[in-house]
């Protein structure tokens, strides 16, 4: 799955709409201690589907919105937009309709965030999937955060297997099957009721 472009606007300190072409070649960006490098990989991670605001360095998730700056008052909206090139018809059935996918989260003040796929209204769950199964994604090891590599290093066994599972793409499967899982049960649960409804009927 290849990122091409990301959109931002009212993201941390990228204010002003900001539109970044990934392009074959493109290494590393470089810049001034402060200048929001950080703040950009943290826009893909969130537009990925991270629902941890700790991990996104914010007391909550409302202050990934640009707070306000010298002259420049805060904003109350934010939106990150990910160009996927799906060419290759790897996403998931439901978005697999389309060479191009257009991924987008906003999160407005004490609303919460919205998520799009090409314009239509999706879950958190549908884009967390849709890069998980490509081995990319919020958590995935393809995107590696400040003091990554020392959490990687002083991790458990578990959590490094965790890692591996992920690289492998088959963190989307183990969330499914945890899904299904909990369905299975429920089902279970309802036969046994229905098992002693049927009991005291006879
Ligand atoms: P370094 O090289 O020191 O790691 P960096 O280039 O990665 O720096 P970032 O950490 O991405 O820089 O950006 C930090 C800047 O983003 C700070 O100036 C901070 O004030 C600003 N910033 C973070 N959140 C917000 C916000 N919600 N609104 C406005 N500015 C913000």
């Amino acid at each position: 799955m290849k990122l091409t472009r990301l959109k931002i606007a009212g993201f941390k300190s990228f204010v002003d709409p900001t539109d970044v072409l990934i392009e074959p070649g493109l290494t590393g960006v470089v810049g001034p201690n402060g200048c929001g490098k950080s703040n950009l990989v943290e826009a893909l991670r969130w537009v990925m589907g991270e629902s941890s605001h700790k991990s996104l360095r914010a007391s909550g998730m409302d202050d990934v919105i640009f707070a306000g700056a010298a002259g420049r008052p805060a904003r109350n909206t934010a939106e990150v937009m990910l160009v996927v090139d799906n060419a290759g018809r790897t996403a998931p059935a439901a978005f697999n309709d389309a060479d191009v996918l257009e991924v987008s989260r906003r999160i407005e003040r004490e609303e919460g965030s919205t998520y799009k796929i090409n314009g239509r209204e999706v879950r958190a769950r549908d884009v967390q999937l849709l890069f998980a199964d490509a081995a990319t994604g919020a958590r995935s090891p393809a995107m590696v955060r400040q003091g990554q590599i020392g959490e990687i290093i002083a991790a458990k066994p578990q959590a490094r297997r965790r890692i591996l599972e992920d690289a492998a793409g088959i963190a989307g499967l183990n969330s499914r099957r945890h899904e299904a899982e909990l369905r299975l049960r429920g089902t279970e649960d309802n036969l046994l009721r229905l098992e002693d409804v049927l009991h005291e009927i006879e």
